[in-house]
């Protein structure tokens, strides 16, 4: 595993994402996942599956400090005392005392983001939350966030992959000493038949999402959190820390970059 060392913090640079995978399914996943050696696992309180990635922690062999948690606020939950007692709710059904990260799921306009964040303040001044951060903010939000925040800001989450830059944004955390995490780092699915990973994985004997998850977590301060519900792929997945890409390998697949964005910023029923 690599980590990444920011703000004092060591973060298992490879984390697994939860979206979408519900119930029992849900539990399961992430009990394999930790099998297999995951340590970062990613969910939030709008995916509905909080009970079950606490579930499946309680039952893995993992000791909880090993495991760097992170939760997110849903955009109903902003104002102060939303944030509080949504997150006790989050924290009861993750079954732990702390979380690792806590994020802001994903701005809007109604309420500033000074409330929101004084009171994910609070609760770190609590012990319940190790650091915070923000998700699908703007460089000029983060500058807000950084004006205003009285706590360091870790991450911004955000939709990364070969097909979407991030690079103004990925330089702005650097500069800021904040690391990115890497949402739908495999473009949904879609980097699996583009020509240009399957030359490279050839070379490597790597899968194109291999490939893919190795560009992002070579990149300084990059992290990436893929998806998925089959034992197969979460085994693949992480089978990325025996390789390295080639600078000119990296610079091709940056100049995939196409603006190509794959989640919906509307947040209708495909936030189910
Ligand atoms: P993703 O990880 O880019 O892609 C997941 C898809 O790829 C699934 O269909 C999965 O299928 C497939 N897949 C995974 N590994 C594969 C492999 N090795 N070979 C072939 N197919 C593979 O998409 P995502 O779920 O949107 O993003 C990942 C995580 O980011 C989410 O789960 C969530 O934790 C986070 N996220 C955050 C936000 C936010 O607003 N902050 C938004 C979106 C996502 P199988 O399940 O069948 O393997």
């Amino acid at each position: 595993m690599k980590y990444i060392e920011v703000q004092g913090e060591k973060v298992p640079a490879l984390g697994f994402g939860t979206w979408q995978i519900k119930g029992e399914k849900c539990r399961e996943a992430v009990e394999k996942a930790l099998k297999i050696g995951y340590r970062h696992i990613d969910t939030a309180q709008a995916y509905d599956n909080e009970e079950y990635v606490g579930e499946a922690i309680q039952n893995s062999e993992v000791d909880r400090e090993d495991i760097w948690l992170t939760t997110k606020i849903w955009r109903s939950n902003f104002q102060s005392e939303d944030v509080k007692s949504s997150f006790e709710e989050s924290l009861e059904k993750l079954q732990t005392e702390y979380v690792d990260l806590l994020l802001i799921h994903w701005p809007h306009g109604q309420i500033p983001f000074k409330e929101t964040l004084d009171a994910m303040s609070d609760l770190v001044d609590e012990g319940k939350v190790r650091n915070i951060g923000i998700s699908n903010f703007t460089t000029s939000q983060m500058e807000e966030v950084e004006e205003v925040s009285e706590k360091p800001v870790l991450t911004n989450q955000v939709e990364y992959h070969p097909f979407l830059s991030q690079d103004e944004l990925l330089e702005d955390c650097r500069e800021r000493c904040m690391m990115l995490t890497a949402y739908s780092p495999l473009a949904r699915g879609e980097v699996l038949d583009n020509p240009l990973l399957k030359e490279i994985g050839d070379k490597y004997d790597k899968t194109l999402a291999q490939i893919t998850l190795r560009w992002l977590i070579q990149q300084e301060n990059v992290s990436a959190i893929p998806k998925s519900s089959t034992e197969k792929h979460q085994r693949e997945n992480f089978e990325i820390f025996d390789f390295e890409l080639e600078p000119e390998e990296m610079e091709k697949i940056s100049n995939l970059a196409c603006g190509e964005r794959k989640v919906d910023p509307g947040f209708g029923p495909s936030w189910d």
